[in-house]
């Protein structure tokens, strides 16, 4: 059969399959590599040093024509895929009208739209307000400067493992040193860090965790006065902290806390939200209702675009012309998220992302008996292995950072794109695309499993 008017999107969408023709990278990317390196400043990390032709479904053709597995989606963005048409093709269409006009000088629809849609999906029924802006760093800012307006106060309360972003702000809010910070002080004061129930790691155990875990923050508000605090902002699951999912009844606790100290509850929903674990957004798992939800990555699918979004009266409290930015709710950004939003509106997607939960989980259960595989722990298509030392039960596992750079270099090497993250460096998370096939994620896992097996064979006795 031959397709006959096929949009120049279904003709761009790779070959579904794990294709090496060389080594990885190949000899193009590490040309064009090396050409980098005299170009861009060194402070620009990457992952895996290839070069992209083009990307679509779970695959990512590279310049040596290598088609790697996605199992990133440049860091949970790409959730719909890297070229779906959805999005493509409204993309066109807005180019073509126009690029820009800046929101804060003449309107337009998209914006509008784009606004009304997460004010309808975000969780609750209470009216609510949104305002766009680009980066994820610069909305949760945002939702900072927000809360301090509606409450008139300063403090704002994190946790530990928590990532907000690279300015200033959200640097203050960001736990790890390294990369992060080092070197990029001061910091904005006010900003008081609190245990994340991370049941894994804890002292006590998992059974104690929430509750010990909302004690410290008890205790931490009664030490810097509850009544200097505006917010408390909290990702449901953490991302780059290590995909921690809290302990049970810890994100409620806190929500519970928040409430009754009228401390406004932020939810950093950017890399967790929009559809990624199974549901729209990660803190429906648990029920919980935020005043404020900050969404980002996965919003526009690949474009730029970023919102704070909730309870109007809160929202409203500041004053006309104290928010915005030059490019923030950019009108093809907005195009694009009007696409990706689209994508979502029958469930199929959603059912995606728990489908791959359970695949995973299958698909990794062999792998995870190796003495160092800690925890195989996330929901939906956001799931992540953490590796660490055996240790004796009930004791916390010494981390295993090494082992974690291993297995992802030979995932690498075997054309799976997989990245690292924890604040020892030791969890490799799972991001692929929603739209990823199941034959591509079973080839995947297998190659992630081999590489857990002969690493952690190769580690010695434990
Ligand atoms: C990525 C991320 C941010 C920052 O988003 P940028 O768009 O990179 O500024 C904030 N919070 C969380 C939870 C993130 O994962």
């Amino acid at each position: 059969m031959t397709v006959q008017n096929a949009t120049p999107e279904q003709e761009a969408m790779p070959e579904q399959r794990r294709i090496l023709r060389t080594e990885v990278p190949g000899p193009r990317s590490r040309e064009r590599h090396a050409r980098r390196s005299q170009v861009l400043a060194a402070g620009l990390g990457t992952t895996l040093p290839v070069f992209v032709e083009r990307a679509g479904g779970g695959i990512i053709v590279d310049a040596d024509g290598n088609h790697l597995i996605d199992l990133a989606s440049g860091i949970a963005v790409t959730s719909v895929g890297a070229s779906a048409p959805a999005v493509v093709s409204r993309v066109r269409e807005q180019v073509g009208r126009f690029t820009h006009t800046c929101f804060l000088v003449t309107e337009y629809d998209g914006y509008v739209e784009v606004a009304a849609r997460l004010n309808e999906l975000t969780p609750g029924d209470h009216p609510k307000r949104t305002a766009l802006f680009s980066t994820g760093a610069e909305a949760v800012e945002n939702a900072v400067k927000i809360a301090r307006a509606a409450t008139g106060r300063p403090g704002v309360v994190v946790f530990e493992h928590a990532y907000h972003g690279r300015s200033l702000m959200t640097l203050a809010m960001t736990a790890k040193e390294h990369p992060y910070k080092t070197g990029f002080g001061p910091f904005p004061g006010q900003v008081h860090r609190a245990p994340y129930a991370y049941p894994l790691r804890w002292p006590g155990g998992p059974e104690r965790c929430a509750e010990e875990a909302l004690a410290a923050l008890e205790d931490l508000l009664a030490e810097v006065g509850p009544q200097t605090v505006a917010a408390v902002v909290i990702e449901p699951i953490q991302g780059e902290g290590g995909f921690v999912v809290p302990a049970p009844g810890f994100l409620a606790g806190v929500r519970e806390i928040a409430a009754r100290h009228g401390i406004v509850f932020v939810l950093d929903e950017v890399q967790a939200g929009i559809g990624r674990t199974g549901t729209m957004f990660a803190a429906e798992h648990e029920g919980i209702v935020p005043d404020l939800v900050v969404t980002a990555k996965a919003l526009a699918g690949g474009l730029p675009l970023a919102a704070v979004t909730g309870r109007a009266e809160i929202m409203d409290a500041v004053h006309p012309g104290g928010l915005g930015g030059t490019y923030a709710g950019n009108p093809v950004a907005c195009a694009a998220a009007l696409g990706v939003l689209e994508m979502f509106r029958d469930g199929a997607l959603l059912e995606r992302a728990r489908a791959i939960e359970a695949q995973v989980r299958a698909g990794l259960a062999a792998a995870m008996d190796s003495p160092y595989a800690a925890e195989l722990r996330g929901r939906g298509a956001m799931m992540a292995i953490e590796f660490a030392r055996p240790a004796e039960p009930g004791a916390v596992p010494e981390p295993a950072p090494e082992i974690a750079q291993q297995v992802a270099a030979r995932c690498h090497a075997q054309g799976v794109l997989v990245l690292v993250c924890g604040t020892h460096g030791n969890v490799i998370r799972l991001l692929p695309p929603l739209v990823i096939g199941p034959d591509l994620l079973a080839d995947a896992l297998e190659v992630l499993s081999a590489a857990i097996e002969a690493v952690t064979a190769g580690a010695g006795a434990p």
